[in-house]
């Protein structure tokens, strides 16, 4: 299984060897986390940093992790040029990213302020 603290590992692999600094901040071992979620998250967060290398020409990115009792939230933010508006899309990783996380009543909030911002969300309904 993907789990996410094995993508992290991924990650920041992926980022040391692009010479992009980065921060990972928050709990990166999820408790009581379903494993499609956990699936959900890591493909996300893995496409993600994917496109932080790709595209975003940064030299810093900093990922947060934060799982609370209503909702998972991945925030990935990077110092690059900033992402286009989201109808002029060319590739399919934001968009699949986008369905996954509907699938399971999640979301993906994308802001573009000084570099690229990602919200990914997924709600805890089991409680
Ligand atoms: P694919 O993911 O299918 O391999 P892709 O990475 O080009 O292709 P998306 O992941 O959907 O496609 O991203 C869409 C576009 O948004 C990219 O082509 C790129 O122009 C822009 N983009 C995505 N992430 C960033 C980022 N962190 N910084 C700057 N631009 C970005
Ligand atoms: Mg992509």
């Amino acid at each position: 299984g993907a789990k996410l603290k094995d993508e992290i590992v991924h990650i920041k692999q992926i980022l040391g060897a692009a010479q992009i600094a980065f921060e990972v901040k928050g709990n990166t071992e999820l408790s009581e986390t379903p494993l499609l979620i956990e699936n959900v998250l890591s493909m996300s967060l893995k496409e993600a940093i994917t496109n932080v290398v790709k595209h975003s020409g940064a030299t810093f990115c900093s990922i947060l992790i934060e799982q609370s009792h209503n909702e998972w939230h991945i925030k990935v933010e990077d110092d690059g040029v900033g992402i286009p508006k989201e109808d002029s899309f060319t590739g399919h990783g934001l968009q699949g990213m986008r369905e996954r996380l509907e699938f399971v009543n999640g979301s993906l909030e994308i802001e573009s302020v000084n570099g690229t911002v990602l919200h990914i969300r997924v709600p805890n309904v089991i409680q």
